[in-house]
């Protein structure tokens, strides 16, 4: 069973071990999508800006979406991702969404870093 975001309790403490990685598989918030996005143990939690995230058009449900997400997994490498879908370009901003069912943006890549890529922990369900 995968648990979405808004339902786990203190999730800065409960979705992260010692080392700041991913406890849980970190899947597509869809209801019935089970595609994995990042696998266990591979992703950082960190802080960005989250106004990044905000498009005009999104397909990621309302009831998921939070004024400000500024906590992300982050990944160096786009082979880290388990599966992963690229959506739109916005200037220097590359949206990530979901390879199964192109929900998004669940995240995004940052153009002039090579090693920025970062999933929304808000827009995610969790496989512990
Ligand atoms: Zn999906």
């Amino acid at each position: 069973m995968s648990t979405l975001f808004k339902s786990i309790d203190k999730p800065l403490e409960t979705l992260v071990n010692e080392s700041g990685k991913n406890v849980a598989n970190i899947l597509c918030p869809k209801e019935n999508c089970q595609c994995i996005i990042l696998r266990k143990n591979t992703a950082t939690l960190v802080e960005r800006d989250g106004a990044k995230l905000a498009l005009p058009i999104t397909s990621v449900p309302a009831t998921l979406l939070k004024d400000n997400d500024t906590h992300f997994w982050h990944v160096s490498n786009m082979m880290d991702f388990e599966n992963v879908g690229f959506s739109t370009t916005v200037g220097t901003t590359k949206y990530l969404s979901c390879a199964d069912c192109d929900l998004g943006p669940i995240g995004y890549h940052d153009t002039t870093d090579p090693k920025e890529f970062v999933i929304s922990i808000s827009r995610a369900k969790y496989n512990f």
